[in-house]
Parts: C-alpha cells; structure tokens; sequence
C-alpha cells in the first residue's frame, strides 16, 4: 500500500503536534508555494490549516478566512503560532508592526528603493537559509542582490 502526500503530511503533523517545541517555529520540509506557505496534495491544501484542524480549531465558515503566522515566517506549522483570521486582519497586522511599505516605495528612486530598518530586520526575519526564498525577498522588497546580501550582514 502506498502513502498518499497528504498521509505523509498528516503523520508528520501528528508527530510534531505531540512531539514539537511550541515556542519554536517549525519549518515546513516538504513542498511549499511561491510565497513559503506549506501545501501538500498537488499545492491544493495548507499545511497551516491541516495543523489548525489537527489542532481541534477546525476552519471558520466565513469564507476568505485564512491560517495567520503570528511569526510572519511562511512555512512555519507550528499551531501555537497560528490563527484563523482574513487576509485583511492580516494585511493590518503587518501595517501596524511596520513590516507592510515595500511595495510602495519599490521603484522610487530607479529601482534602487531605500529600505526602513523595520523592512531590513523583516527581511532578516523571512529569510529562510537553504530554502532558497532570497529571489522571492529581493522581489518584495524591490532590491537587488548586493543589498539584500548586505541587508543579510546587517548592514
Ligand atoms: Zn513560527
């Protein structure tokens, strides 16, 4: 008999919720979407909201309601960092911690934008060694590759 993905994810979660520190993110390992977010089955499913369920806080019936990284760290599925909520609570969220911005200033001056120090600790903070999302980051952030390798030095 063979394991289905979503099996494969279900086990792991399992383990985890059982097993995991809760005051640390947990990374997902297997496939994730453009923007770091675990999905498992062919992308269809949230890694964020089989925790959620898994967790005993099934899904809201309002509809646009979306599992919230309190870590602001992507492929985290750790629950205890998780929250239902809408993309505009969270859009908001990220507005009031200063992390939200990018896009606006992206392009003002040739392409060359000027970063807050709250964008570089962010950018610090979503950069996920070895995962490979630096493209992904220089993109949102609007940088190129020596600044955000310079952002990484913290300088
Ligand atoms: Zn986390």
């Amino acid at each position: 008999m063979s394991r289905t993905p979503l099996d494969e994810a279900l086990a792991l979660i399992d383990l985890m919720l059982v097993t995991g520190d809760r005051s640390l993110c947990w990374p997902w390992p297997h496939g994730k979407d453009s923007n770091g977010y675990g999905r498992v089955y062919g992308g269809q499913v949230l890694v964020s909201h089989l925790v959620l369920e898994q967790d005993g806080r099934p899904r809201p019936t309002a509809p646009g309601d979306h599992a919230l990284h309190s870590c602001d760290n992507p492929p985290c599925f750790n629950p205890a960092h998780l929250s239902w909520g809408t993309n505009k609570r969270n859009a908001g969220e990220r507005e009031e911690r200063g992390l939200g911005g990018g896009d606006k200033r992206r392009g003002e001056r040739n392409g060359r934008a000027k970063l807050t120090d709250a964008q570089r600790q962010a950018i610090r903070d979503e950069h996920v060694p070895g995962y490979g999302n630096s493209k992904a980051l220089m993109q949102k952030y609007g940088i190129s590759q020596p600044t955000f390798n310079r952002v990484l030095r913290g300088k």
